[in-house]
């Protein structure tokens, strides 16, 4: 059996590991063009900041591969022909499969924005952008940040760290818009506007960006004003990185449908990760939820699957728990605006803002949602709660009308062993 897995990150390498432990003797050719040994994607964040060194994101040794028994091609693919199962790499080699894991994750999304000097425009996804951007950022400099997301959060607390007066343009009435609701969102504005060195604009876009005479950069925004900056980067969100599976008959502009054993639509290909479209479990609908945890735990199901056992996979869930200004955000399955509409949601709050928000289904009174700040309910009892589809009646009284001075050990022992029915 010859397996190849196309993109060797957090879901290919988890699929690479379990492969290897359920057919030691199977073939397992990896292909993947960014440079090894394995690393941890989210600690670029923390590189930037200055709090880990470049070397310390690394996850494994150089040897990894080897040691796994996997032959790594460090190349990208560029065509795949499911009929004749032949996978197509950049400098034209050929490599055969009799089943293959699509794990190629996203690419950043492009800004979106014009001018001549858009080109330059610094994306936060990989090791070499990390390094790229901190070559050219220096203390007492400006940067302008494009996106309010997690990853322009990340980008700006970062150039912050390192000494730079950074301007925040966000395109939505409040940062971090998809993890959060208004409430929340409007705290963490609150915070970001109070810092020193940094400028928050919301409901507002960057529209061109061209070079000036004297070095730096010239965005104009589409409120007509415009900017001076030494460096532009962006978090505008992510695409699935599925563009080279066009013409392989699979559909895949917005990632790749997968069934429940994470199957495409050709058979013997698999998909796993940020690239692969999932029952999400709260919406109980398909969706990307691109995070780390799910793209390792949908992984390890692909290779359950492609090593012959008969696992589907129970659905993925967002889920975040965000370190912010000293505080502690966690936010579960459908809490933003978007996602919420025709849901019923119940808000508890004390006077030091502690506050915790429960959505519920508005049919069904299932729990699709929550999300806290320094709330006594933490990420995984709320996970729990969401994945087991508990409905509004539930969940503890003083859980949904007074969460904040709930004793959470207690109320989660009694309350867990009710609810799974012991
Ligand atoms: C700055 C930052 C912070 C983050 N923080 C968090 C966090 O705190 N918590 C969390 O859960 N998630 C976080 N994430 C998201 C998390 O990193 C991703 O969800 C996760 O990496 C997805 O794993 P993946 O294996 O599906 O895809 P990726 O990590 O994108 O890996 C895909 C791999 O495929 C390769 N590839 C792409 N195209 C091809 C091709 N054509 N041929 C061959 N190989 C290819 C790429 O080189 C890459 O190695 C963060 C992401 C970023 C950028």
């Amino acid at each position: 059996m010859r397996y190849v897995i196309v993109g060797l990150h957090a879901a290919g390498r988890s699929a690479c590991a379990w492969l290897r432990r359920l057919r030691p003797d199977a073939s397992i050719v990896g292909v993947d063009p960014e440079a090894m040994p394995p690393y941890a994607r989210p600690l670029i964040s923390y590189v930037l900041s200055g709090e880990l060194e470049p070397g310390q994101l690394n996850v494994e040794g150089p040897d990894f591969w080897d040691r796994l028994g996997v032959r790594v091609v460090s190349e990208r693919a560029t065509a795949l022909d499911p009929d004749k199962k032949i996978l197509t790499l950049a400098s034209g080699r050929q490599e055969p499969y009799d089943c293959l894991l699509v794990a190629t994750g996203s690419s950043p999304r492009p800004a979106g924005v014009q001018g001549s000097a858009a080109k330059e425009i610094h994306y936060f996804r990989t090791r070499g952008h990390v390094e790229r951007i901190l070559a050219a950022c220096r203390p007492g400099g400006s940067a302008a940040v494009l996106g309010g997301g997690l990853v322009g959060f990340k980008l700006t607390m970062g150039l912050l760290a390192r000494g730079m007066r950074v301007h925040l343009l966000v395109t939505s009435p409040q940062p971090l818009a998809l993890n959060v609701d208004e409430r929340v969102g409007a705290w963490a504005a609150e915070q970001l506007a109070a810092l020193p060195n940094l400028a928050l604009q919301t409901c507002v876009t960057a529209q061109s960006m061209e070079p000036e005479p004297s070095g730096g950069y010239r965005l104009t925004l589409d409120t007509g004003e415009s900017l001076t900056v030494d460096l532009v980067a962006a978090g505008k969100g992510v695409i699935p990185a599925s563009g080279w599976l066009d013409g392989s008959g699979l559909a895949c502009a917005d990632g790749l449908a997968v069934d429940q054993r994470l199957l495409t639509a050709a058979p013997e290909v698999y998909a796993a990760g940020d690239t692969a479209i999932c029952r999400d479990v709260a919406l109980g609908a398909p969706r990307i939820n691109a995070i780390w945890p799910l793209a390792v735990e949908q992984g390890r199901f692909a290779a359950w699957n492609m090593a012959g056992q008969d696992c589907p996979y129970p659905g993925g869930l967002a889920m975040n728990s965000i370190p912010l200004f000293g505080r502690h955000v966690v936010s579960v399955g459908a809490v933003n605006p978007r996602l919420t509409r025709g849901c019923v949601s119940e808000v508890a709050e004390d006077r030091q803002g502690r506050y915790l928000k429960l959505v519920f289904d508005g049919s069904s009174g299932r729990i699709v949602g929550a999300l806290g700040l320094d709330a006594a309910p933490r990420l995984g009892e709320l996970t729990w709660a969401v994945r087991r589809g508990l409905t509004r009646d539930d969940i503890p009284t003083h859980w949904r009308r007074a969460p904040l001075s709930a004793a959470p050990l207690a109320a989660r022992t009694e309350w867990l062993a009710k609810a799974a029915g012991l």
